[in-house]
């Protein structure tokens, strides 16, 4: 009677427990689907770390015909940030992430906000009142730092436990006075745990873990109101009916309290999925993968170079499950779709991010578009993020298209591009505004022998018409009529005989046209730009290399 007298002063105009049982019942799902959440802090972002967490929380539940949820956890209010929701439901949008209920799309379950579900938390907070498993705690910070330095100096366990928990036997009378004389105070679990006795978390891709069993009198009810995280969590993934918890495994320690208020209220408990983190190498040493210290965490780093979402999601998939890859390479037709995920393929430790393999599956990507499809997309990308390419080529997709085209549609294609603002860098000497805009294109360059024969060469020679043996039977005819060597051994046996090989010859021409000795295909280089043009870059090519 007295627990309900404190119940009801505390909280009284809550619903009963049982009213909320009731509206969220147990979902009508068919066996073995998984109802899964992703839960993060408003935080304004998404960012690689929780991209990765809530990919498996997707595809797991996709996979086994369940739900998966978004849940914003926001009652820690000192975090909070400006437009810190939409940011997040901003940045899934823009990845062609959804969920099936969440703050947006809305579901039978929510609200999704976790500070719209004050009221719930407190029913059940007031439900462990009146059975006597939750106490207000009056202690003041200077108790609390009392205790502490008590603890230190007596080298015992820190933290608001057993006999040290001071209000946790205080008489139900004495505290409804106190609270009736306005003292201040939070609520806390009276914990029923030994820390001498051990639990298991079996987690389903850790495995079994055992723990010492909480007796923290933790609070599950702030001076403010609101839950903290070990309370909402139970609550909320109760309510919720999720069956598996997939989050970061910095919770694993805080296992034993979540087992414990799943027992105290009488849930159901659900299964528990820990991830390790995304980690990156910093010189010798390996660290967890940081949203303020590495650009390449934020999703925004992809878009801003032109990443496809497709190739993130890829790469995560990548990391995520360890045949993922192999898989994917002997089903080059398949989508990460039709890969079926599975716990036990997921990386206990730490799993290490890695730039370049993300940039190379993006290449592989890259390499299995049609030009068409990329011309499109960097259209697109440029339009928001290169005005002056996207003027380039916004008029006339056939040149684009013919330069994607280039050893394309072959058994093995051209992986040199890996991002839409490739396309600029591996082809800006084509389009003669970008190539007149730098200084000093041929800066780099020069040979011991004087190159002025190449002006006949495009002169007398070089026909748009001929075929690509034809031209290069002309090339070569071309290059030993001016001193090269066409064949290998000859120049082998006397280098000095020749001013170089065919190779060196060829080089020229490609220097002329991209400044660079790497480049696609000559032949089609060539014949894309056109006689007319090659001869205005030769007269560039032959005053800059000549001075
Ligand atoms: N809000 C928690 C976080 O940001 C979520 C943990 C969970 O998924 O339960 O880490």
């Amino acid at each position: 009677m007295e627990y309900k007298e404190l119940a009801d002063l505390i909280f009284p105009n809550v619903k009963d427990a049982s009213y909320y049982e009731e509206k969220y019942p147990e979902r009508d799902l068919k066996e073995g689907a998984m109802v899964t959440r992703f839960a993060p802090s408003p935080t304004g972002f998404v960012h690689m770390g929780s991209l990765y967490t809530s990919f498996s929380a997707i595809t797991l539940a996709r996979q086994s015909g369940g739900v998966v949820y978004l849940r914003i956890e926001d009652t820690d209010q000192k975090r909070e940030v400006e437009n810190g929701v939409e940011g997040i439901i901003n940045d899934f949008n823009n990845l062609k992430i959804y969920f099936d209920e969440g703050p947006t799309q809305g579901g039978n379950y929510g609200p999704y906000i976790q500070s719209e579900r004050r009221d719930i938390y407190q029913s059940f907070a007031k439900k462990l009142l009146e059975e006597g498993k939750a106490y207000p705690c009056f202690a003041t910070e200077e108790e609390l730092k009392n205790l502490r330095e008590m603890q230190e100096l007596n080298k015992e366990r820190i933290g608001y436990y057993g006999s040290w928990a001071k209000y946790r036997n205080l008489p139900v009378e004495e505290a409804i006075n106190k609270i009736k004389n306005g003292e201040d105070y939070i609520i806390r679990l009276k914990s029923p745990g030994d820390f001498n006795n051990k639990i298991i978390l079996d987690d389903c891709i850790k495995g079994k873990i055992e723990m010492p069993e909480n007796d923290m009198d933790i609070v599950i009810i702030k001076s403010d109101g609101l839950p903290t995280y070990h309370f909402a969590h139970a609550v909320d993934d109760h309510l919720m009916r999720t069956t598996h918890v997939i989050r970061g495994d910095e919770w694993v320690s805080s296992y034993p309290i979540h087992k414990q208020l799943f027992e105290v209220l009488g849930f159901r408990e659900p299964k528990y999925a820990h991830i390790a983190p995304l980690t990156i190498k910093e010189g010798t040493t390996i660290r967890k993968l940081s949203k303020r210290k590495d650009k390449e965490s934020a999703i925004s780093f992809y878009n801003k170079i032109g990443v496809p979402d497709e190739v993130i999601k890829l790469y995560i998939a990548t990391i995520n499950n360890s045949s993922f890859e192999e898989w994917y390479i002997a089903n080059p037709d398949k989508t990460i779709d039709d890969y079926e995920f599975t716990f036990d393929k997921m990386p206990i430790g730490g799993s290490l991010f890695d730039l370049d393999k993300l940039m190379s599956i993006s290449k592989v990507y890259f390499s299995k578009l049609t030009a068409q499809d990329i011309y499109k997309r960097t259209l697109e990308y440029s339009k928001e993020y290169d005005q002056e390419f996207y003027e380039l080529i916004k008029d006339d997709s056939n040149y684009l298209t013919s330069l994607l085209n280039i050893e394309r549609n072959i058994e093995r294609p051209r992986m040199d591009i890996g991002s839409y603002s490739d396309v600029k860098k591996e082809f800006w000497y084509m389009f003669d505004t970008l190539f007149t805009k730098v200084d000093k294109p041929y800066q780099d360059v020069s040979y011991p022998y004087d190159i002025t024969f190449i002006r006949d060469y495009f002169t007398k020679v070089y026909n748009e018409e001929d075929n690509e043996e034809e031209w290069f039977n002309k090339v070569k005819d071309f290059a030993s009529s001016v001193g090269f060597a066409i064949n290998r051994k000859e120049y082998k046996e006397d280098p000095t005989k020749f001013l170089g090989n065919i190779a060196d010859f060829c080089s020229i021409i490609r220097v002329m046209l991209t400044t660079s000795n790497m480049s696609p295909n000559m032949y089609d280089l060539l014949k894309i730009y056109g006689k007319d043009k090659l001869l205005q870059r030769l007269d560039i090519f032959l005053k800059d290399v000549n001075n």
